[in-house]
């Protein structure tokens, strides 16, 4: 199962990412994660990728389709995955038709900007793992203690209110148009993200039962 999931940014693309992770055992892709990944580690990609990622912008379509590339061919990809956050423009959708990558659904979770903002604000992430959580609607087990590998959560730089604004603009803008694009194609599901995370689960469960 080769899937995508589209949303804007504080959608709860990876907690639902998470989900489909668990029950259908095929990793996530988030390019996000691997950005952010490579800041810590302070490589090249990560030095090209910061001013980008911190004003809210997009990382040039080169920089994150060779990361995409280069993770696709590694060998727990062979059963299926799951692409959070990639791909975010027209660009990026055709290098990976280019690429003879074959995606089985699109599944697009919309979220009005106004509940996008109020939610990121809660939004947390694990310094370690990238795992995410909220303060409201996933708080973790222990208060600031990853569930999943004991590390401390911490808030994203670019999950300030303004960067937020920012990122809502690109995403209309720049990734939206995808919809179209996968529509066209016959491979976009929409799912109205709902208030608790597990009402959004089953509706995102369901887009996918047909592959199953
Ligand atoms: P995310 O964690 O998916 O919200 O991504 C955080 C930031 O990483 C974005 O705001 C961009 O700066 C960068 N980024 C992640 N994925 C992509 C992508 N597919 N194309 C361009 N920039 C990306």
């Amino acid at each position: 199962m080769n899937l995508i999931l589209l949303g804007a940014p504080g959608a709860g693309k990876g907690t639902q990412a998470e989900a489909i992770a668990e029950q259908f055992h095929i990793p996530t892709i988030s390019t996000g994660n691997i950005i952010r990944e490579a800041l810590k580690s302070g490589t090249e990609l990560g030095l090209k990728a910061k001013s980008y990622m911190d004003s809210g912008a997009l990382v040039p379509d080169e920089v994150v389709i060779d990361i995409i590339k280069e993770r696709l061919a590694k060998e727990d990809c062979q059963n299926g995955f799951i692409l959070d956050g990639f791909p975010r423009t027209i660009p990026q959708a055709e290098a990976l038709d280019r690429m003879g990558v074959r995606i089985d659904r699109v599944v697009d979770i919309e979220v009005a900007d106004e509940v996008i903002a109020e939610r990121v604000s809660g939004r947390r992430v694990c310094g370690a793992c990238g795992a995410s959580y909220h303060l409201s609607y996933k708080k973790p087990q222990v208060e600031d203690v990853c569930d999943k590998c004991g590390s401390t959560l911490v808030q994203r730089k670019d999950d300030h209110p303004d960067t937020v604004k920012e990122r809502l603009q690109v995403y209309h803008a720049q990734t939206e148009p995808l919809k179209s694009y996968y529509e066209a194609a016959g491979k976009l599901r929409i799912v109205e993200g709902q208030e608790r995370v597990k009402d959004t689960t089953a509706l995102v469960f369901k887009a996918l039962e047909d592959l199953v």
